[in-house]
């Protein structure tokens, strides 16, 4: 006796694959010193000036970084 399926499971969503956010393009920036200066450098090739200290480089790069452009 064949009987009906009463209740058809209900189709689970597919989870989504785990993609990677992608937020683009970042910058990845160093700090690279040379002798008594110091100048930031980022994967995009992006190179900022020498300066005495380490600290204004740092700056520069965390400025490119962000997106200002103020070099
Ligand atoms: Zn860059």
């Amino acid at each position: 006796m064949p009987s009906p399926d009463p209740t058809p499971e209900p189709a689970e969503p597919a989870p989504e694959p785990d993609a990677d956010p992608d937020p683009g393009p970042g910058h990845r920036t160093r700090v690279v010193e040379r002798g008594s200066f110091a100048s930031a450098r980022c994967d995009c090739g992006w190179k900022g000036p020498a300066r005495r200290a380490r600290d204004r480089a740092r700056r520069d790069a965390l400025s490119h970084a962000d997106g200002t452009g103020q070099a």
